[in-house]
């Protein structure tokens, strides 16, 4: 029977059709029904069905690393959070929680935290992410509301894209636009430091300087104001502070953004002159260190503008993860209570206690992510919850807070499997899945969509809200927290809701409390007495205490550490296409591991030159926090003296390639929100003495300088590289790939100082490596494709001859490689994205990759200019 559910990883929140096989696993397609992406998926939704095993789950629970009773479990994690309570007080508890968690989890983590143990040190990975949009809208709203809906991005005659690389971070809303453009001629610009895909359907791209937004918005209110584009009486009716923001844009200097003149009134023209206008913002302009004042800069152009909360109007915030808007609503902040209620505010306070029956509630603000984990470094916080998230690989100076929770007194980690912060957890509990867990996420544009369980659970696998209950009845709070369901769970939150709709608030979803929990289609909020659904804003009404809009003066603000002679590289940090967070599921998809298989810098070819840095090889990249080892991609996709490198790789897949370990902890003093896109690195040639690849049907552990390791088909393909090249190759392999008996077959050629062995159960190859002096140059798909097979003929390291070799995969739904589109291209013709589906099937799955395709196509156009 077919299951609909809501695919776990980004913001977007599309709807999926999961088909269960009975054996563990899932057909997975889009859900035409789903308003957020009707029937689309991108490549990582698409492959969700490849990321169901259960091979690396951790499906017991473990006390000190080993497997313990449920029992067991839950009674030394209640009492010791008990006795940290009564020795340390409430200030030294904390939980730390995420984006990927389940509405109904959250809100029971929330209530057991702020309501029962006291403490307002509650904060989630939603913080690294969208913290910033939280405290712009707040201060420019009144409440945390984004104010338009995906629709708006089609019905839109200019979409201006800041600090969002929407062709890989929220594909399937790249598709609807790409879509509306195609159809009806929509302007988009994008405004990004680099190149990237997004800026494949872009009418203007504006390459400003890192940590500029803020002066292009004032430079755009200016002329907003300048070019009679003010809406006087929308401003006049709902709107505070207008004069006063726009002195403060009139004193900041548009040239900070070191864009062209012509660029700059390009974009000032099309904006003012447009009245359907949606910018959207994501990450560029959250992840920093003024990330709240770029928030507002942006918000007040739209509120001067009246232009917001009408159809293909307004600006437009997309989250990063499945339900950072859910925790959001249901008070996983650490400065906000459920329901968009307010912690500090004592009505809301009184309301929410009162509800709960209480016996304990903070009454000021908790630790933000980053103050929490300095407390934890400080011994502050004796006990730590952490719930479906890695600090200690994500947060920022990722070493420092793997080193803080190391020295915790007692760190209780639920997750679904091994991580580098299990790791360092005394008790791990066992959570449930995706496809095994019920309960709601709620999705950019406020649509609340049922995730629910196709799969049963695994061993002792638990949902998140039970197992928080089962430790709140055992410190002596079973009545407040004896839910038999999910169901009942929802029913509770939608009732509070109620409340704070009569208290004025934005989020109320009381309509849903009695609704068919089982049956509930995606639905946007607000469902209560007063509003459903729909826009916010368009007549104003805002969550003020005079319902007017605030405008905030904002003066931009370069990011926190300076350039120089000492680190003269600006780091940006980012997603890749085909991963998700530290690859903990989509790193167990080899559909996915096929488009980029390691850690990478992107690098200008002249700072590449500078530094002598050929591509392919490695760099090691050195900031005041800690280092890096990366594979160079050189690339004019980035400016001159600035550089990007991805977020995704973990202890478990490139130790030397966690990027986070290099970025300060440094954050916003409204958000508290890390500025994780301006890092500053020194970059240096790695010198390694042998550079290497490997297959193998086991997972490899290998010692070398620098490794990666992602899944095949297969098995395991793996990059290394290392300083000294040891004695002994095939002793060395065989230790590698823990195949002390198996027959070797190798060919050395000492004169390039190059080998290559493979590893042999008679005829199968059951490993394989191959090592040379300068960057080993293979068809790495090939290889990895053969093993396993009965041909030695692998080690020949690339397809027979007349046999093409279709390079590194671009299109990862229909594997279609690198080779075989340029090959294409080159001999049949072809000249347009349409054009290489029909020939090749390309980009013809989930899209994702045709802004790659397009820029295949326009190197070939210029090539042949
Ligand atoms: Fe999932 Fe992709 Fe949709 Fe995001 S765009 S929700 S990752 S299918």
């Amino acid at each position: 029977m077919s299951i609909r559910t809501t695919c776990p990883y980004c913001g977007v929140g599309c709807g999926v059709i999961a088909t269960p096989d009975g054996a563990g696993g899932a057909r997975i397609a889009g859900d035409p029904d789903h308003p957020a992406n009707r029937g689309r998926l991108c490549s990582k939704g698409a492959a969700l069905g490849q990321t169901l095993g259960l091979d690396a789950r951790v499906l017991t629970p473990l006390i000190g690393g080993q497997p313990a009773e449920w029992d067991a479990a839950l009674d030394l994690v209640a009492a010791r959070f008990a006795a940290t309570l009564a020795e340390h007080g409430p200030e030294a508890v904390a939980f730390y929680l995420s984006g990927q968690m389940l509405t109904e989890d959250y809100y029971v983590a929330n209530k057991l935290a702020k309501g029962f143990l006291g403490t307002a040190n509650i904060d989630t990975n939603s913080r690294l992410c969208m913290a910033s949009t939280v405290a712009g809208h707040r201060r420019a709203f009144g409440t945390d509301t984004v104010p338009g809906i995906y629709d708006d991005l089609e019905e839109a005659d200019l979409v201006v894209l800041v600090g969002s690389n929407l062709a890989w971070c929220h594909p399937v809303l790249f598709q609807r636009l790409s879509a509306a453009r195609a159809a009806r001629g929509t302007r988009v610009v994008v405004i990004d430091p680099r190149r990237t895909a997004t800026c494949e359907i872009a009418d203007l791209h504006l390459p400003l300087a890192p940590g500029s937004d803020a002066a292009l918005f004032n430079a755009l209110l200016v002329a907003l104001a300048d070019r009679g584009a003010v809406d006087r009486g929308y401003v006049a009716a709902h709107v505070a502070g207008f004069e006063a923001a726009l002195a403060e844009a009139r004193a900041s200097d548009p040239a900070m953004t070191g864009l062209p003149a012509g660029d700059l009134e390009t974009f000032l023209d099309w904006f003012c002159t447009t009245e359907r206008v949606v910018t959207v913002f994501s990450q560029g302009i959250n992840q920093s260190s003024s990330g709240t004042d770029k928030v507002n800069a942006i918000l007040n152009c739209h509120l001067a503008s009246g232009r917001i909360g009408r159809p293909g109007m307004g600006p437009f915030s997309v989250t990063g993860q499945p339900n950072a808007m859910g925790g959001r609503e249901v008070g996983g902040l650490a400065n906000m209570l459920a329901c968009h209620l307010e912690l500090e505010n004592p009505a809301h306070r009184a309301a929410v206690q009162g509800f709960w029956a209480s016996p304990a509630m903070p009454q000021a603000s908790g630790l933000k992510a980053v103050e929490m984990f300095r407390a934890v470094a400080e011994g502050r916080i004796r006990a730590l919850w952490i719930i479906h998230t890695n600090p200690a690989v994500s947060m920022p100076d990722a070493g420092a807070v793997a080193a803080a929770i190391r020295g915790c007194d007692f760190v209780v980690v639920s997750d679904i499997t091994q991580t580098d912060t299990t790791r360092l957890a005394h008790v791990v509990l066992p959570a449930l899945a995706w496809g095994e867990k019920s309960g709601t996420v709620t999705n950019s544009d406020r649509t609340i969509s049922r995730q629910r369980a196709f799969l049963p659970a695994p061993g002792q696998a638990r949902a998140d809200w039970r197992i928080l209950a089962e430790v709140a009845r055992r410190m002596g709070w079973g009545a407040a927290f004896g839910w038999q369901s999910e169901a009942e769970v929802f029913a509770e939150y939608a009732a509070l809701s109620g409340i704070a709709g009569q208290l004025g608030r934005d989020f109320d979803i009381s309509g849903l409390a009695g609704a068919d929990y089982d049956a509930l289609p995606p639905t946007r909020w607000p469902v209560g007495p007063r509003r459903q659904g729909g826009r916010f804003f368009g007549a104003g009404g805002f969550f003020t205490p005079d319902a007017r809009a605030r405008m905030i003066p904002v003066a931009p603000r370069p990011p926190v550490a300076a350039t120089g002679p000492r680190y003269p590289f600006r780091l940006n940090t980012g997603r890749i296409r085909d991963q998700w967070h530290t690859m903990t599921r989509t790193g167990l998809a080899p559909r996915l591991t096929q488009h980029i298989a390691e850690p990478f810098v992107e690098i200008h070819p002249e700072d590449a030159a500078a530094l002598g840095l050929a591509p392919a090889t490695l760099a090691c990249l050195t900031s005041p926090e800690g280092e890096a080892i990366l594979r160079v991609a050189v690339t004019d996709r980035v400016a001159r003296g600035q550089v990007f490198a991805p977020m995704h790789w973990t202890a478990d897949t490139a130790p030397t390639g966690r990027i986070d370990r290099l970025v300060a902890a440094v954050t916003d003093p409204v958000s508290g929100q890390p500025e994780s896109k301006a890092a500053v690195v020194a970059i240096a040639p790695l010198a390694p003495a042998w550079y290497g690849f490997a297959v193998s049907t086991a997972p490899m552990q290998p010692d070398a300088t620098y490794w990666a390791r992602a899944r095949s088909e297969t098995g395991w393909r793996c990059e290394l590289a290392g300083l000294e090249a040891p004695a002994d190759w095939e002793a060395w392999a065989r230790a590698l790939f823990g195949l002390p008996e198996a027959i070797c077959l190798s060919v050395e050629d000492r004169i390039r100082r190059s080998w290559r062995l493979a590893f042999m159960d008679g005829r199968r190859v059951l490993a394989a490596l191959f090592v040379a002096p300068e960057p080993v140059e293979l068809a790495r798909n090939h290889v990895a494709e053969r093993l396993g097979a009965e041909d030695a003929g692998l080690l020949a390291g690339r397809p027979a001859q007349g046999v093409p070799d279709p390079g590194p995969i671009v299109c990862a739904c229909l594997t279609v490689g690198l080779n075989t589109i340029t090959r294409a291209i080159a001999t049949q013709g072809l000249t347009s994205v349409e054009a290489i589906g029909a020939a090749l099937q390309a980009g013809t799955g989930c899209g994702a990759c045709r802004p790659e395709l397009a820029a295949l196509l326009a190197r070939r156009l210029e090539a042949a200019e």
